[in-house]
């Protein structure tokens, strides 16, 4: 395939970005949460194990440590009974448990609504702070999991592995006004129709636009 220009991958990424439109009009997290501190923590659960695994959690969770000072005060392993059907959870344990001491020590008990400073929390990537920031805040993000690495590449909007680079190959792309349902859009897409395994091209209206297409 030729090199393709900078402004034909624009003008594609447009057609993609109202395709997706039509798809997934309401797409948004799928982590049930009430305030950015739920969402902070849905969202380190959630590494690694799906938003199914973590919803099914929460509720108890939040019902016992509705906010970071009430965190705070436990031990990891008092946390660990209620998350222990998601993966890595004593490691998860400890990270919340350091995250809601962090935050009440250092943040008054909220989630701090910068970047930068959300990364200095225990278990919070880039990823996370991403996720937490667009969608507590309403600020411009696009996190990159393995759904949005994986439908980039696909679409050849990104050759990067990294998804610090991958991300950063996104923001050229598209306008900030995009970022956070973009993101949105393509994991949703990545998990009904784009599978990792077994792309489901036949069916997926986003075919006449990949590149990678197999129809
Ligand atoms: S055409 Fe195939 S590879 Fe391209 S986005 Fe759709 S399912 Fe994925």
């Amino acid at each position: 395939m030729p090199r393709e220009s900078v402004k034909a991958k624009k003008e594609r990424a447009k057609l993609i970005w109202q395709e997706l439109k039509l798809l997934y009009p309401d797409a948004r997290t799928e982590l049930n949460h009430e305030t950015p501190f739920e969402l902070l923590v849905s969202t380190i659960l959630s590494a690694q194990a799906t938003d199914k695994s973590v919803n099914a959690a929460t509720p108890e969770l939040f019902a016992r440590y509705p906010d970071a000072p009430s965190m705070a005060q436990a031990s990891p392993e008092e946390l660990e009974p209620y998350i222990r059907t998601i993966g890595l959870y004593k490691n998860k344990a400890k990270n919340l448990v350091a995250t809601a001491r962090q935050l009440l020590k250092e943040h008054d008990g909220e989630v701090p609504n910068d970047f930068n400073t959300m990364l200095k929390l225990p278990g919070v990537g880039r990823k996370t702070a991403n996720v937490v920031l667009s969608n507590a805040f309403g600020r411009p993000a696009i996190a990159v999991d393995t759904h949005v690495g994986r439908l980039a590449k696909r679409l050849r909007f990104s050759a990067h592995e990294n998804p610090d680079k991958v991300e950063g190959d996104l923001e050229k792309l598209f306008p900030k006004n995009q970022w956070v349902f973009l993101h949105h859009a393509l994991i949703l897409h990545g998990r009904r129709v784009c599978f990792a395994r077994k792309p489901n091209c036949v069916s997926c209206t986003l075919s006449p636009y990949c590149p990678s297409s197999r129809v």
